[in-house]
């Protein structure tokens, strides 16, 4: 009865938007909430950058499928599913996470959806719901299950905070002296061992 959620982005594949604009030469498309923390006129405007360069669905997926995972984090993925239900919670969106899923083995993921036209424009996105990725925590909780939480960044820390337990893969300074309860790895093996090293911590209480 042991679930393990883990952040997709900057944990198992790369940072999709970012990777995305090196790859299509599109600087604007790096902009981030960082930038401008609004998230509804950062998706408008990104949308419509991708609309002026032409760029639809199937153009986009393509450039993202060539991107792959993180190196050896197909192995981690099969690895966990073995031992424990494994979840995947994104704030990214279905449409692009697809071709990487497929390269992970199609494990289970909640996230958010986007809506093409019929050239293949993305015209709208839509949010599953607010702080999805708390939610889903607490209601695994609800189903009792126990529940460990791994991400790398600010979006993760409310899951993180809701979980039996949180871990912290690869994050940057700035989280890691925000968030100094919880521990920080930096490499699969070290993120498995401490997800195991929870789960055991969590039956021995
Ligand atoms: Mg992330």
């Amino acid at each position: 009865m042991q679930i393990v959620c883990l952040d997709l982005e900057g944990v198992l594949v790369p940072e999709i938007w970012i990777e995305f604009a090196a790859r299509t030469g599109i600087p604007e498309l790096r902009r981030t909430t960082r930038d401008e923390p609004d998230y509804d006129k950062l998706m408008s405007y990104r949308l419509a950058i991708l609309a002026e360069n032409k760029l639809g669905l199937p153009d986009i997926q393509k450039v993202i499928a060539e991107m792959g995972p993180l190196a050896g984090a197909r192995e981690f993925v099969d690895g966990l599913r073995e031992d424990y239900q494994l979840i995947i919670l994104s704030d990214t969106f279905y449409e692009f996470a697809q071709p990487l899923m497929r390269q992970l083995g199609w494990p289970t993921l909640f996230c958010h959806s986007l809506e093409a036209d019929a050239n293949g424009t993305v015209v709208r996105y839509r949010l599953r719901m607010p702080d999805q990725k708390r939610q889903a925590v607490r209601r695994f909780k609800e189903l009792r299950f126990t529940v460990v939480a791994a991400g790398d960044s600010y979006n993760d820390t409310a899951m993180l905070g809701e979980a039996h337990a949180g871990i912290l893969f690869c994050p940057p300074a700035k989280v890691i002296e925000e968030f100094p309860q919880y521990p920080v790895t930096r490499s699969y093996a070290d993120l498995r061992a401490e997800i195991d090293k929870a789960f055991a911590a969590c039956a021995a209480a």
